[in-house]
């Protein structure tokens, strides 16, 4: 498939996947690309989001580049003006008016690169994510490989105390590996409350 950007004018595009897929890796090296040819380029991510370092996005590989923390969709909106390039790093964590925004960016001109996972642990659509999916131009969906079989894992698996967490945690717990693997549809592990749930 031959992958080919607008001429002229905006658009969206949306890189996916579960946790350690490399979904920061792979919109930093999008936003570098753009750095080099000189257009003006910046970075969002939400302000929870602190486990390293405040103003950095910050891949789990290490690669890291300038990030600017938003308190909400109007501050994303009011700071990204005047911007060629456009980068939301977990994205899924911002409110669905962050779609609204993401697209009038583009209709502004901007070429938006939004990076998050597009599943919660409980293998639902997460956040905002479904309609950024729908509304753009390109969309990557990357894999992992999944800590359990090495096959290319698609989902999140969040672990409490080494067992699969219940369906009614708290969706968003910002956390590191030893509470998180990659798993592939096979291998991810419902919690022990989820049939009560569903039912
Ligand atoms: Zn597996």
């Amino acid at each position: 498939m031959i992958r080919v950007p607008p001429h002229r004018g905006g658009w969206l595009e949306v890189v996916c996947g579960p946790m350690f897929s490399g979904k920061s890796e792979e919109m930093i090296r999008r936003m570098r690309r753009a750095e080099i040819a000189g257009q003006r380029v910046v970075i969002f991510k939400p302000r929870i989001d602190d486990r390293f370092d405040a103003e950095d996005v910050v891949s789990h590989a290490g690669v890291r580049m300038r990030a600017v923390p938003v308190g909400s969709v109007a501050e994303l909106s009011a700071r990204a003006s005047g911007h060629e390039v456009v980068g939301i790093d977990e994205v899924q964590f911002f409110e669905a008016t962050v779609v609204g925004a993401a697209l009038a960016l583009a209709d502004l001109g901007a070429r938006v690169i939004a990076a998050g996972l597009d599943l919660d642990f409980r293998r639902l659509p997460f956040g905002p994510m479904p309609d950024l999916l729908s509304h753009a131009e390109f969309v990557d969906k990357l894999q992992a490989v999944c800590h359990r079989c090495g096959g290319p894992a698609t989902t999140t698996q969040r672990l409490v105390d080494g067992r699969p967490a219940p369906y009614a945690g708290d969706t968003i717990v910002v956390g590191a590996s030893e509470h998180y693997e990659a798993r592939c549809r096979d291998c991810h592990e419902a919690g022990i409350d989820a049939v009560t749930i569903a039912a």
